[in-house]
């Protein structure tokens, strides 16, 4: 795939950002691109990733899940196994370690549903960075226990007020601040998106994962057909895919979110959806869910990670080239894989994940036996305990959330803690 100096992937990518953002951008492609040139960072970076983060992940043999379906064998390389639960961190950790190197003490980051700000957070603890996390305050009220954990990682949570109290306004807040203070600050973006250098950066130290496979895989001489990953921004479908894309096999397969269904506002499908358009938002330039104003439309899933109107250049590009082929799958279908994986294997996928492994389920019985298929698992389902119990098991889960209320109303021991704790 051509890469232009300008960060553009064929037409997709760009840097369209305000004067007062260039230098710093400049500064960071400068600084990522000798970065990844010097053993000695490399190096650091891999004792991290090996004791902080856990890698390598293991690649699993569905044995159970892949008789049941009678086809392909599928295998699960499970991301969700790394520190934090998901592959968020494995960014989050690159781009901090550079961050430092640059001589930077302070980190800001953007989170939607948390996940980011988490993986952030635990990574600025780890390596001793002062860390602030823009968070539009209506999603600081709908995911109070991630905002609990990046306080007790010691960040800092900023409720951002304005536009939609969502994740675009709290983008927006985290550019505003970085542009304020470049030369303190480095601004750690969650996914494969936004201006040049983020997309490519993000790639780079997310391909640790498909690196692993590529070993893993060629150990176990597998005869991989296709590969599987779920794609919101597109950090772990690219970083999945990455060392298989400049060859011809195996297909590689991205699945978005397809909500309730095909309808604008349903879904997040930004490749395969009825208001795909291209479009500039953000810095960048791909494929948005756009109305006819251009303006970003709302989105559905019942994953929160792959909620969001916009997708990686990179993706965007590799999927017209028709090297990515995209595809979704539903929520209730997502549902049905989490339950199909837990049940079989001992597996329990994240919302997000289990859109790549309903896909798995589709197309493992058309494929013959001798062949195998991955799934990058990107992270576990600990997380959606209040997302899945609510539908799994409603009545049993509405009395468990009125007793946990009764019992901190009650609870003297509850305050006593409290107190000492401060
Ligand atoms: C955030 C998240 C995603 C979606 O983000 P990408 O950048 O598309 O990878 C997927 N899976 C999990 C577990 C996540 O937390």
């Amino acid at each position: 795939m051509a890469y232009s100096k300008e960060g553009f992937f064929d037409n997709f990518g760009g840097k369209y950002v305000a004067e007062v953002l260039r230098r710093p951008l400049d500064e960071l492609e400068a600084a990522f691109s000798e970065a990844m040139k010097d053993p000695e960072f490399l190096k650091e970076l891999e004792i991290i990733q090996r004791d902080y983060i856990g890698r390598e992940t293991p690649l699993l043999y569905a044995e159970t899940a892949s008789k049941i379906l009678g086809g392909a064998q599928i295998y699960i390389k499970l991301e969700g196994l790394a520190n934090t639960g998901a592959h968020k961190i494995n960014n989050a950790i690159g781009q901090c370690l550079l961050a430092k190197r640059m001589g930077k003490k302070r980190i800001i980051a953007e989170t939607g549903a948390g996940q980011h700000g988490v993986a952030t957070a635990a990574a600025c603890a780890k390596l001793g960075l002062d860390c602030t996390v823009y968070m539009g305050e209506v999603d600081v009220r709908r995911q109070q226990p991630n905002v609990a954990a990046m306080e007790m990682y010691g960040a800092k949570v900023h409720a951002v007020t304005s536009g939609s109290r969502t994740l675009k306004d709290a983008v927006n807040e985290a550019m505003r601040d970085w542009a304020a203070n470049p030369d303190t600050t480095h601004y750690v973006l969650g996914s494969a998106l936004g201006p040049a250098p983020f997309p490519d950066m993000v790639r780079e130290f997310q391909s640790v994962i498909g690196k692993e496979v590529k070993k893993q895989s060629a150990e176990r001489k597998l005869d991989v057909a296709a590969m599987i990953a779920c794609c919101g921004g597109g950090s772990n479908s690219i970083g999945f895919f990455a060392p298989f894309v400049d060859e011809k096999e195996p297909r590689l397969i991205a699945v978005e979110a397809g909500g309730i269904g095909p309808g604008v506002g349903e879904n997040a499908s930004r490749m395969t959806g009825n208001a795909s358009r291209d479009g500039i938002m953000q810095g960048y330039k791909s494929r948005f869910l756009l109305d006819d104003d251009g303006q970003a439309l709302p989105t559905r899933s019942i994953s929160a990670g792959l909620d969001y109107c916009g997708i990686g250049p990179q993706l965007a590009a590799l999927g017209r080239a028709g090297r990515i082929e995209f595809t979704s799958a539903l929520d209730s279908e997502a549902l049905d894989a989490v339950k199909f994986f837990a049940k079989n294997e001992g597996v329990l996928f994240a919302m997000e994940s289990a859109h790549a492994g309903a896909e798995a389920i589709k197309l493992a019985p058309t494929l013959p036996k001798d062949k195998a298929i991955i799934v990058n698992m990107s992270g576990r389902g600990d997380k959606d305990i209040f997302i899945t119990c609510p539908v799994f098991r409603p009545e049993e889960w509405k009395q468990f959330l009125i007793s946990e209320l009764e019992r901190l109303n009650e609870s003297k021991d509850i305050h006593d803690a409290n107190s000492m704790v401060k």
